[in-house]
This record gives structure tokens, C-alpha cells and sequence, in this order.
């Protein structure tokens, strides 16, 4: 396999505070021999566990941003034993133009694992974490959100393992970052993401749902700023007590919790985040919205189940994601 072209301006395995970026060359109209610039804060003391924090996976989520930004600026390495290493953007390119997925090459990253050492920018990116940030680690956080397109309840989630060890571990990871919901995901188009990277190479790994809208809340952003540090106690990296509040748990025990739109048209949801529906009960009404006189489309419920995501905004497209459900444990 080719060698990756992103290099480190940091030194992975030095004591301290280091700032620094990941310098991917990009060569462009407008620099001919330019890169891609992607911040990250390298937090180390002695030989302990290593933490892989990232946030900015998609471009338009902001909770991680702001909670890793605000953890970069702060963290000590008097604070910690073993290794922090905080990439508060991880697709800088998208999160810059507040897109989803790269203005480069219009990849999404979290479908872009393993990647490709030669290939698009995204590609590229995906490639170092499989190969050289990845093995590093023995945490492993990653924040996502709705972004633009959806609104979640905050939650952190792991995934069902075939390792019972590991989906343990994870479980406990997920239920230490202490969100105000616990899931335990299923996913519906798993292919090439950051997840099964990461669990792939046998990591305990965390990953999150904390609102969306192509926004944060102060509400939402407390959770992630809190959740990061409990991960890092828990750990054992970070000195210092959790902060615990209660906490929810859910799971997604079927394929049926997610509810798709045949038709598009203007959403007129009947039912709000963290509502329970009865299978067969309405969940939303899609109006027509070039003509009067129509009958709305209704979207009733596959299962019975609490309101976990929805869809945003106001206007739906024919095979969006309408509505997310899960059940209370
Ligand atoms: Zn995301």
C-alpha cells in the first residue's frame, strides 16, 4: 500500500502541549503547491492509554467542534496520564464551508473508510485515521449531530459487537460519557464508515447524536463538553471526578424504526422528539405543495416506539430519512 501524503507538524510521542495541524498538500488553481490544514492538539504525559477525540466528521455538526475547540484550548498535561489527541475538525475542508461532505471532492467522510492513500482529498484524510491515528488508540470518540438535515435527542451510542468483550466495553464507555439518552444504534447504511474502522481494530469506541439543525444549543453543547471529560476519567486518562445525571437507555430493535418518505412535499409533523407512537398511529402529514385541494400523505408508524431523529426542515424530498424511532430499554 501507498504511503499516506498527510504529514503531522506534532510530534505523536512527545510529553506536553502541542498545537499543530495535519498538513494534507493540496494542489489547486489557486496554490499550486497548497494543502489542507487540519487543526489538532496532541496532549501527552508518560505512557498511558491513548484518547482519539474528533469532531467535524460531517461539516455542518457543532457540538464536537465547540466541545473539543474548548478542550484543546484548556487541557494541561499535568491534567492527564497517557494521551490526548484532539482533532476538533477531522473534515476541515467541509466543516469550513459548512457542508456536510467535502467542497473538494464531495465525499462524505464517514462513507469514505478505509480510504485510499492516492485518492480524493476525503479519501485521503480516511486513509491516516485507518492507518496511522487509528492504531494509535485505545479510546476512541467521535461526535457527530444532525447537521442541516436532521435533529436527534442527545445521545452517545455504541453498536452491537460480535465481541462480547469489546460490546461491552464499549456499552460502558458510551453509558461513562453519560448523555441524557444511551442507544444502542443500529445503522442502516454502515458501509465505509469511521465506526467500523474503529471497532474493526478492536477500539472502545463512542460515538454521539446531540441535536442538529445545522446548529448547537448551549444545552446540547454542555452535554458534549461534559461527555468528553467523563470519557477521559473513565478512561483513566483524565484526574477528576464524572459528573453524573441521569440517563436514558434505548435501542433499535429492527429495521422498522426508520420510517422513509415515498413522496416529497412541505412535513407537517404530528408528533415531537421523544413522543411515543403505537404502531400504526401517525407521526407526520406530507401536504402537496403545488396544488389545493389534496389530501396530505400521512406517515403512520412501522412499529411502536419513542421519536429518536426527524427530519429538517420544513420540506421533505421523495426517500428521505422522515422519522427515526427507538425503544425504551
Ligand atoms: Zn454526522
Amino acid at each position: 500500500m501507498r504511503a499516506n501524503p498527510i504529514s503531522p507538524t506534532v510530534d505523536f510521542d512527545k510529553d506536553g502541549v502541542q498545537h499543530g495541524h495535519l498538513r494534507l498538500p493540496y494542489s489547486r488553481n489557486d496554490s499550486a503547491w497548497g494543502s489542507v490544514m487540519i487543526p489538532l492538539t496532541v496532549v501527552k504525559n508518560g505512557s498511558g492509554p491513548t484518547a482519539l477525540l474528533t469532531g467535524a466528521n460531517h461539516g455542518d455538526e457543532y457540538e464536537g467542534p465547540l466541545a473539543l475547540f474548548d478542550l484543546a484550548a484548556r487541557l494541561g498535561a499535568e491534567e492527564i496520564y497517557g494521551r490526548v489527541i484532539i482533532i476538533p475538525a477531522m473534515n476541515h475542508p467541509a466543516f469550513m464551508a459548512g457542508t456536510r461532505v467535502s467542497p473538494i471532492d464531495q465525499v462524505n467522510m464517514n462513507r469514505a473508510f478505509p480510504g485510499v492513500p492516492d485518492g480524493t482529498a476525503t479519501q485521503k484524510i480516511a486513509d491516516y485515521f485507518q492507518r496511522t491515528l487509528l492504531p494509535m488508540a485505545d479510546v476512541v470518540l467521535d461526535f457527530h449531530s444532525g447537521g442541516k438535515t436532521l435533529d436527534f435527542l442527545p445521545f452517545a451510542a455504541s453498536h452491537i459487537l460480535e465481541d462480547a468483550e469489546q460490546h461491552a466495553r464499549c456499552r460502558a464507555a458510551r453509558d461513562a460519557f453519560n448523555a441524557p439518552f444511551s442507544v444502542e444504534m443500529r445503522e442502516i447504511d454502515a458501509l465505509g464508515m469511521y465506526d467500523d474502522a474503529a471497532e474493526g481494530q478492536g477500539k472502545t469506541f463512542v460515538t454521539t447524536e446531540l441535536g442538529g439543525q445545522g446548529s448547537a444549543t448551549p444545552y446540547t453543547t454542555e452535554i458534549a463538553r461534559k461527555g468528553v471529560r467523563n470519557l477521559l476519567i473513565h478512561a483513566g486518562i483524565l484526574n477528576g471526578e464524572p459528573e453524573v445525571g441521569p440517563t436514558r437507555h434505548l435501542s433499535q430493535p429492527d429495521d422498522a424504526c426508520f420510517h422513509f418518505t415515498a413522496e416529497g412535499g412541505l412535513v407537517e409533523f404530528l408528533i415531537s422528539l421523544g413522543d411515543t407512537v403505537r404502531v400504526g398511529e401517525p407521526i407526520a402529514r406530507i401536504w402537496d405543495m403545488r396544488q389545493t385541494g389534496r389530501t396530505p400523505i400521512t406517515v403512520t408508524a412501522q412499529r411502536d416506539g419513542l421519536l429518536m431523529a426527524r427530519h429538517h426542515p420544513g420540506i421533505c424530498q421523495a426517500g428521505d430519512c422522515l422519522a427515526v424511532l427507538a425503544v425504551e430499554d
